[in-house]
């Protein structure tokens, strides 16, 4: 798959973005940030899942002094969200790896040259985060809405430019999926910075699911996109599985075990669903990429089966264990899950 390489790289903390890197999974914690021991345990649940990048509000300077100790303890890079008050990130610059603003709310030149002078006495990457819904004024009304995001990003970074910064990371997020695609694409050949690729407020866990994986996909597909976030109403875990899921449907990155499950039809022998679910969570802790099918019948199982590395097809209560698509066993049903994992070991 192309991608773009021409990009600027940025690191935050250990993680590097940009030219070449791995596109990085990325989410946002859902707790107080000043409750700093449940924000701790939601960060390392998030890590344990794959979560590369972690982004924390800061919402007031408690939860700016907060970050202190959560930085410390972190297993990941942490990012502060600021929003309207520049003297939160001149607090949360002391600790965290990087530094995300509103360009449409941080005010006056001097504000902002302020928090500029705080990124770079501690390193850090500033990501300006272009939202439709919080645009800056005085954008020209007779642009599209893909147009005023890019012209947003653009002025924020000649504001950054005019201070001498240019450790920078872009977003330029919309809830609809072309706009937001028509956005990055120009982004893309107009500026060298690495992209952060999301569709905000995407919803709840099904459509938002189904609208992310669309518009992120579609954006990474064209080789666009340095980090992502998978914005859902649920568990911020759920996000970083799904970001997750969608590298790994674009073949950018591997981790664990993909589930292929048939989608069973009139000759299915055996109750596929809960099967395939016992199966992806007995693997959820096996960092191995590997393929697993989960047929529905011994016949056409390992055929239709045969880009996994392993599977069971499932016969009525005994199934075929196979590897890269050959039978080598014969499995008592109650026996599957222990027969696969025997079998991963080996890979
Ligand atoms: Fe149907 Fe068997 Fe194919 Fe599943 S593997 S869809 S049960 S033919």
């Amino acid at each position: 798959m192309y991608k773009r390489e021409n990009t600027k790289q940025v690191h935050i903390g250990k993680v590097t973005v940009g030219r070449g890197a791995n596109v990085s999974v990325q989410s946002m914690t859902k707790t107080f940030t000043q409750d700093i021991e449940t924000t701790i345990a939601q960060i390392n649940e998030l890590a344990f899942s794959g979560c590369e990048i972690i982004r924390c509000a800061v919402p007031d300077i408690q939860a700016a002094k907060a970050l202190k100790e959560i930085c410390s303890r972190s297993p990941i890079p942490v990012v502060a969200d600021i929003h309207f008050d520049y003297k939160l990130a001149l607090e949360a610059a002391k600790y965290v790896h990087g530094l995300r603003i509103n360009p449409g709310n941080i005010g006056s030149d001097e504000r902002v040259k302020a928090v500029v002078e705080a990124a770079k006495e501690h390193c850090l990457p500033i990501r300006i985060g272009v939202n439709s819904g919080s645009l800056p004024h005085g954008l020209d009304n007779s642009y599209t809405l893909a147009e005023q995001l890019v012209e947003a990003a653009l002025r924020e970074i000649e504001r950054l430019h005019k201070f001498d910064f240019d450790d920078i990371k872009i977003s330029a997020k919309a809830f609809d999926i072309p706009t937001t695609e028509q956005a990055y694409l120009a982004l893309a050949r107009k500026v060298p910075y690495p992209l952060h690729v999301g569709i905000t407020e995407a919803g709840t866990g099904y459509s938002g699911l189904i609208r992310s994986s669309v518009g992120i996909g579609s954006i990474l597909s064209q080789g666009i996109g340095d980090t992502i976030r998978v914005s859902l109403a649920t568990p911020p875990i759920e996000e970083v599985r799904a970001g997750w899921e969608i590298l790994k449907s674009l073949n950018l990155r591997q981790k664990g075990v993909s589930i292929i499950a048939c989608p069973t039809c009139g000759r299915a022998q055996a109750e596929i669903k809960n099967l395939a679910l016992q199966i992806e969570e007995a693997f959820r802790t096996i960092d191995k990429p590997l393929k697993i099918a989960v047929m529905g019948c011994s016949v056409n199982g390992p055929g239709e089966a045969v880009a996994a590395d392993l599977g069971i097809a499932c016969g009525e209560g005994k199934g075929l264990l196979f590897v890269r698509g050959q039978k080598i066993a014969v499995i008592i049903e109650k026996d599957y899950i222990t027969a696969l994992l025997e079998q991963a070991l080996l890979f």
